[in-house]
């Protein structure tokens, strides 16, 4: 069984919070079709960007319809969860979405059903072997990474990304919040484009209109300098 709630995947559904359908708590279960890691990200201009690694999101797919499932990363290292597996467990609708992206979060009475069998590596990418732990990511550090890419050819990869965003726009009075996509994974992946730059609006308070910045990937190479082409 699966609840009702399900994920929408296309590029409109970055916007404004999404408010939840139900307040209670609800049993969700199916095969586990994408585990990413669970962030949101801060931003201030062009210039700033903090990613906060919180745990994982598990996209399930169940009889009733697809759910994504926010879990701690404590809860990843104890289950021990994969792509493929069938998993089950009980959520709370997510109430407003500033930091989650996820339907679901507040997880429980987590089950692993089935485990398929698998070979030791089946490579990549997209890579979805074995999930490291939530230090690894924020060790790794991630570059942005094309919206159309993230939803396709990289949608099952364990270093693909999308969080939740809160801006900045008026230094500690006024915040935006949208969705944006991410990679944690190696700078000499295939697949990877970063996509446009993004537009970072912000207002100084000296003026009274909004100011228009750009993340145009100098932040991706800061962010990732510790590692070479194949980390
Ligand atoms: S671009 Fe990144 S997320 Fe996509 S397949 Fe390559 S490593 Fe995975």
């Amino acid at each position: 069984m699966a609840t009702a709630i399900s994920h929408d995947f296309t590029p409109g559904s970055v916007g404004s919070p999404r408010t939840a359908p139900s307040a209670g708590k609800v049993r969700w279960s199916g095969v586990i079709t994408a585990i990413q890691p669970r962030a949101w990200v801060w931003r201030y201009k062009g210039n700033y960007r903090t990613h906060h690694e919180t745990g994982f999101n598990l996209w399930v797919a169940g009889e009733d319809g697809k759910v994504v499932v926010a879990i701690s990363a404590l809860q990843q290292q104890k289950l021990g969860f994969r792509h493929g597996d069938t998993a089950a467990g009980t959520a709370w609708p997510v109430q407003g979405g500033k930091r989650e992206i996820a339907d679901l979060y507040r997880a429980g009475n987590l089950k692993v059903l089935n485990k398929p069998d698998r070979n030791a590596d089946r490579g990549g990418p997209p890579f979805i072997d074995l999930v490291p732990a939530i230090d690894i990511y924020k060790q790794r550090g991630c570059r942005m990474l094309n919206p159309t890419l993230w939803r396709t050819v990289c949608m099952s990869c364990m270093w693909a990304n999308k969080s939740r965003i809160e801006i900045e726009v008026v230094f500690g009075k006024s915040k935006r919040y949208r969705s944006e996509t991410f990679c944690y994974g190696p700078k000499s992946c295939p697949k990877y484009a970063m996509g446009e730059p993004r537009d970072v609006p912000y207002r100084d308070s000296w003026n009274d209109f909004i100011e228009h910045t750009e993340d145009n990937g100098d932040l991706d190479s800061c962010l990732t300098d510790g590692r070479g082409e194949d980390d």
